[in-house]
């Protein structure tokens, strides 16, 4: 078994000086240990304030960079608020647009004739200007509900409604059938016989004016009756659709043929005395639906009866 060294408890320094004695100094063992541990706690602490400082430089720079996310982040989001806010303002006029085009389909659905719906329709409006996503997305869902609802209603309801109404206005018998001045000179009703005596009822009303002058058809239509009537003279019968007929009588000339399609204010005729007439003028009768009624509401204000 190797004998253990022992440690000495003593050093001794020496130092050489030429020509001289050397110096030399005995020392503790412990000596040397303590220079060596300062050395190393020395170093450490080099070591370890070095290492510090690179990692709060780097630190430092993690910061910088997050820093700078951050003010991207937050003008993304600043960027990002306004845009919202432009689209709920866009929403919003679109809205306006809408309630616009919703009286313009209000007016046409009362030219059409249509009465209004009770229907209420959903509150559209939701607050503008918080700017939060939601909210546009419910403004651009409301005008899009909107708007599909409207292009329903025009489509499905409001334009076969307005062109029925129109073509029954377009057939409906307007204005005189003579463009010259006149008056009605016998009303429709039940008048005294002009010929004899007693009563008789006028299917019509008489429109005097000089022999010869235009007859014109006050609607368009298909010519249903042409001939002779031993009451009306030459006359001619025009049928115009939904339910509207009209008869003019005594006509000196006639201008068109049975099964002929005439527009409004075409001649059809001359004025004459032909039938039971005492001078020259037209008779002209308007039937809905094959019953004679009072012309006068069919004729308009241009000339106002004497
Ligand atoms: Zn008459």
């Amino acid at each position: 078994m190797p004998r253990r060294i022992r440690p000495p408890s003593r050093y001794t320094v020496w130092i050489a000086r030429p020509g001289r004695s050397p110096l030399t100094w005995q020392v503790s063992a412990l000596v040397p240990a303590l220079l060596l541990l300062l050395l190393l706690l020395w170093g450490g602490t080099t070591l370890y304030l070095a290492h510090t400082a690179r990692r709060s430089e780097a630190l430092k720079a993690q910061v910088a960079a997050l820093s700078d996310q951050v003010r991207a982040l937050s003008q993304q989001l600043t960027d990002k608020e306004s845009e919202n806010q432009a689209l709920a303002r866009r929403a919003a006029e679109m809205l306006d647009r809408l309630d616009a085009l919703e009286k313009d389909l209000g007016a046409l659905k009362k030219r059409a004739g249509l009465k209004e719906t009770g229907e209420k329709k959903a509150p559209s409006r939701a607050p503008v200007g918080a700017g939060r996503p939601a909210d546009t997305e419910e403004l651009f869902a409301a005008v899009d509900a909107r708007l599909k609802a409207l292009q329903g209603e025009l489509s499905g309801r409001v334009e076969p409604a307005l062109f029925r109404t129109l073509a029954r206005e377009a057939a409906t018998p307007r204005g005189y059938p003579l463009w010259v001045p006149t008056y009605i000179a016998s009303g429709f009703g039940v008048r005294k016989n002009p010929f004899g005596r007693g009563y008789e009822f006028h299917n019509g009303v008489d429109l005097p004016a000089w022999y010869g002058t235009r007859i014109h058809a006050t609607a368009p239509g298909r010519v249903v009756a042409v001939g002779w009537s031993r009451i009306f003279g030459r006359y001619v019968k025009i049928d115009h659709g939904y339910g509207y007929q009209t008869l003019y009588g005594h006509m000196s000339r006639i201008a068109v043929r049975r099964g002929q399609y005439v527009k409004r204010g075409q001649v059809v005729g001359y004025v004459g005395s032909t039938g039971r007439s005492t001078g020259p003028h037209v008779h002209y009768s308007v039937f809905v639906n094959r019953r004679a009624v009072d012309p006068r509401p069919f004729l308009g204000l241009r000339y106002a009866s004497r």
